[in-house]
């Protein structure tokens, strides 16, 4: 049977982009629909926006450090309006990137909401288009929990938006992005308070990175508030919000700002029409191959839930568009050691597996630990400590995770995510010749173990 198309992608985000563009680029006949926005999430409302406003709100650290190195400056405005102005022209402009990119490689670009029809058919705009393959990358969408009141909550999707900077945010939640966005608002002078329902935030992360963080969080003067989580919101005649605690304690706030989670974006995607079936936590089940339970359809990206970063996102659309045109070049997604930074303040960087982890996973450990006082603040009254850690397997030497906690920690481990893939042993660490002076030289000078 001759299709419309070899491959009709659903969704032009991350995951999306790289599989069109590469399928294309094999030769393959490639259409993309997009409903909302070329670049998808990390484009739109995403990594990037999140980074400038992160390289916004880390500004203030800047002017604080400015005095003791002997700058005098007129005390600083900020304001927000500009910088989204100018966040959301460049996202415009990135938006533009995408399209030609795809249009460049020979990408039919439709747009619209696309609905699965059949197991090899797509509506898009009242139009029917075959395809020999069909790919779901329709990504994730934030999760709320149904709370009396959770109308008047947002997520990081109108974040992105919001006219000013509220005086006063609850962040609920203690993943990435409820680390992240309470730096953002904190540190552009929102009076901030994260609540997060368990005992410690950032739950998977190593153990020290936790609370390393927790501490230099509240020496920032940011409200961190566990065991903690909203039972209801209410809006006030003055405008404001009343969040209600479970403990009974009320909170008031100008914005309550809920980061709990995303969910596969599925909404009127037609999979009753087709064989696909989700797991167990709603997510589109996959084989390996990121092969749906329909023989016709693949999925990747966060709509199948795994990990659900970007570079993940383009590491699965890549082995699609080989997998299925060019199949002499592939390889398959290595999951281990992925490298990943959240963008706190100060941010997080790590790769491989915590000390917790390697313990769970048989491994005896020796772990080496370092703390210290960055040289930038040694001209300032700033105390923030630094925190790099590696954990060791004691009997091979292998380095099985590297943590940090401190400026440009998701430069720094990038590198160190190299040398975990290259299987490289604590020896190999010692005898790297450090960068001096610089605070990555610490992860091959750690000569002592702690544990
Ligand atoms: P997406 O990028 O979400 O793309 C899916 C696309 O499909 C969207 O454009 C959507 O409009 C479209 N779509 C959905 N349904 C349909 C339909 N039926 N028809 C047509 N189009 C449809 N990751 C990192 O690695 N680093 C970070 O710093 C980082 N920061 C983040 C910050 C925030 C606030 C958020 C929310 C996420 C962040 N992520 C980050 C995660 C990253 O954005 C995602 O992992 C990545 O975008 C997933 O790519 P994807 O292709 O699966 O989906
Ligand atoms: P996460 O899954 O990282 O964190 C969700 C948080 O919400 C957890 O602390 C969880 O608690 C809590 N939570 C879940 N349900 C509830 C509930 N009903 N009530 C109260 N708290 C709840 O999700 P995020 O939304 O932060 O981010 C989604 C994903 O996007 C991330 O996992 C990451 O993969 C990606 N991302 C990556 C970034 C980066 O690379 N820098 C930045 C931002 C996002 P508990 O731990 O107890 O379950």
């Amino acid at each position: 049977m001759a299709y419309d198309f070899d491959l009709f992608v659903i969704g032009a985000g991350s995951g999306g982009v790289r599989a069109a563009r590469f399928a294309a680029g094999f030769g393959a006949k490639v259409a993309v629909a997009e409903s909302r926005y070329l670049g998808g999430t990390c484009v739109n409302v995403g990594c990037v926006p999140k980074k400038l406003l992160v390289y916004g709100a880390h500004v203030a650290d800047e002017l604080e450090q400015a005095a003791g190195f002997g700058w005098t400056l007129e005390e600083g405005h900020f304001d927000w309006g500009t910088l989204i102005a100018n966040k959301n022209r460049e996202i415009e402009r990135l938006n533009g990137i995408y399209r030609n990119l795809l249009l460049n490689s020979g990408v039919t670009l439709l747009q619209g909401h696309a609905r699965l029809t059949g197991a090899n058919e797509v509506e898009v705009e009242g139009q029917r288009y075959s395809a020999k393959h069909i790919l779901i990358a329709t990504g994730g969408w934030p999760q709320v929990p149904d709370i009396p009141g959770k109308e008047l909550a947002i997520t990081s999707n109108e974040a992105f938006y919001l006219k000013d900077l509220p005086r006063r945010v609850l962040v609920v939640g203690g993943g990435y992005i409820a680390v992240e966005f309470a730096g953002i608002f904190h540190g552009l002078g929102a009076t901030t308070s994260l609540l997060y329902r368990g005992d410690l935030f950032l739950r998977g992360f190593d153990g020290s990175v936790r609370a390393h963080l927790k501490e230099e969080l509240e020496k920032r003067g940011l409200d961190l508030q566990f065991n903690a989580d909203i039972q209801r919101i209410d809006k006030l005649e003055d405008g404001s919000l009343k969040a209600t605690l479970n403990d009974g304690r009320e909170l008031l706030a100008d914005c309550v700002f809920y980061a709990t989670g995303r969910r596969p974006m599925l909404d009127n995607l037609g999979l009753e029409n087709t064989g696909v079936e989700l797991d167990a936590r709603g997510f589109i089940r996959v084989d390996d191959q990121y092969q749906t339970t329909a023989a016709s359809i693949l999925a990747i990206g966060d709509v199948i839930g795994r990990v659900q970063l970007t570079p993940v996102a383009l590491a699965e659309g890549m082995a699609v568009a080989r997998r299925l045109f060019k199949p002499e070049q592939y390889r398959p997604v290595d999951y281990r050691n992925i490298p990943t930074a959240v963008f706190s303040q100060p941010p997080i960087g790590t790769v491989g597996l915590s000390e917790e982890q390697a313990l769970e996973a048989g491994h005896k450990v020796q772990i080496f630990e370092s703390r210290f006082r960055a040289m930038k603040l040694t001209l300032t009254d700033i105390q923030e400590k630094t925190l790099m850690k590696l954990v060791v397997d004691a009997e091979t030497d292998k380095v099985l995770g590297c943590h940090m906690v401190g400026p440009d920690a998701g430069e720094i481990i990038q590198g160190l995510g190299i040398a975990l893939k290259a299987g490289a042993t604590k020896q190999q660490f010692d005898e790297t010749i450090g960068v001096h002076p610089t605070a990555a030289e610490e992860f091959v000078t750690l000569r002592t173990i702690t544990r």
